[in-house]
């Protein structure tokens, strides 16, 4: 569910209409409904409810600082994978003991950055990493909590390039090699293990990848505990798929997998952290965008668009399909007309959707893409020297830039010419 809906004819943001938004900043543009970003963030809290546990945010999904500060406000914690993250999360009000610090390559600069100023844990997905973080809190005189990332070998039947729970993948550390880290990582000085850490992919429309994996888990959770250590946390990583397309069976809901989760290993007496980011923030999203010609080809008429893939790069990477709505509601009987809808970008990549049956629109309607909230502007870029979109957060009847457009000039001042030059 999400706070984009027709009222009176027209596509509201809440309680603001999203034309009254495009007059004002200009398209194309993301705009965010704080009510679906808290529901949905409650929706998890709720399903944990019972359990010891802490939701964290996983921020590389949609990382303005406004939308870290609506989430912070209401509880979360945050799951980082840079330090670019850990900056945004402290920068937010985030304190260190609910920032978790995920991801496979995390360098000595930023294991110090979090260990300076704070962490929760850190997942960590390697031995190598493990020297060093044990390395890097010594000589800090600190020591690193951690959990061992594990990978269960389980097909999260999603896209391959959002799969990481399978041991072709990159990620973690084999299950089946767990204990002998484990055992390592106990005899390091610089490091305090907590727990265990798993994440087997992303846009999961099914539970039962999602049990095996917890399963091993909770079986792992007795095998190290026999081995001596204190297994106190459980992170269970994100990965809940959002459905896409309206039409379309609905993925599981986030009450049912916190069922799972509490069937799984609610008897554990661990605390439990999950890291939910696209179900948080990707149907809490538009990208907004204005028709700039339609051009009638020889066999297809093609819907060209001012946002192109540099700003929603969903499509072009992984074939994503995004829900595509005219802004002025359609009268009931209308007749669907059939695009392609692309972007004015120089490559045939730049397509959204090949074929499209949407209602007919006409150079200047605005169009809104959906569930552009997650892995949307935060995977944008200035390519073809497209200024970097606005963003917008609305909050009933008020909406606010939270990142204005860079005009020309700035985005040129950005670049600097040597003295030779
Ligand atoms: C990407 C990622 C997530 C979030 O995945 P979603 O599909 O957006 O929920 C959580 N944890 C880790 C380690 C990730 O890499």
């Amino acid at each position: 569910m999400d706070h984009f809906l027709y009222r009176d004819g027209q596509l509201f943001a809440e309680d603001v209409p999203v034309s009254e938004i495009a007059a004002a900043v200009g398209t194309p543009f993301y705009v965010y409904s704080t009510a679906t970003l808290t529901r949905h963030f409650k929706l998890f809290d709720d399903a944990l409810d019972g359990l010891d546990h802490l939701v964290c945010f996983a921020m590389k999904s949609l990382s303005n600082q406004a939308i870290l500060k609506v989430l912070a406000n209401a509880g979360a914690g945050m799951d980082v994978v840079s330090g670019g993250e850990y900056a945004r999360a402290k920068a937010a009000g985030v304190p260190g003991e609910k920032i978790v610090f995920s991801g496979v390559g995390k360098t000595v600069d930023e294991m110090r950055m979090a260990l300076e100023g704070g962490i929760r844990q850190f997942n960590v997905e390697s031995e190598p990493e493990m020297i060093v973080l044990d390395q890097v809190a010594q000589s800090l005189g600190v020591v690193a909590p951690i959990t061992v990332r594990v990978n269960p070998d389980v097909d999260a039947k999603t896209h391959a390039k959002i799969a990481t729970g399978k041991s072709e993948n990159k990620f973690g550390i084999p299950i089946s090699r767990a204990r002998e880290v484990y055992a390592m990582a106990a005899k390091m000085p610089g490091l305090k293990v907590i727990g265990i850490d798993v994440h087997i992919g992303s846009q999961l429309t099914d539970l039962a990848p999602f049990e095996a994996a917890y399963l091993k888990v909770a079986e792992l959770t007795k095998q190290l505990r026999a081995d001596g250590h204190e297994i106190t946390r459980l992170d269970l990583g994100g990965g809940l798929g959002i459905p896409y397309a309206r039409s379309n069976e609905a993925p599981p809901l986030p009450s049912d997998y916190g069922a799972l989760i509490k069937k799984c290993v609610g008897d554990l007496g661990v605390e439990v952290e999950i890291e939910p980011g696209r179900l948080i923030s990707g149907n809490a999203g538009l990208m907004v965008s204005k028709v700039i010609y339609v051009k009638e080809g020889e066999d297809r008429k093609f819907l060209i668009i001012d946002g192109a893939m540099n700003d929603l790069i969903r499509p072009a990477m992984y074939e994503a399909y995004h829900d595509i709505v005219p802004v002025v509601e359609p009268a009931p009987a209308t007749e669907p007309a059939t695009y392609d809808i692309v972007g004015p970008v120089c490559e045939s990549g730049d397509t959204f959707a090949k074929s499209r049956a949407m209602a007919p629109v006409h150079a200047d309607d605005l169009i809104a893409f959906r569930s552009a909230g997650a892995y949307g502007a935060v995977m944008a870029s200035e390519y073809n020297s497209r200024p970097l979109i606005p963003e917008v957060l609305v909050d009933k009847d008020q909406f606010a830039v939270i990142r204005p457009r860079p005009t020309y000039e700035e985005m040129i001042a950005r670049d600097t010419l040597p003295p030779w030059l």
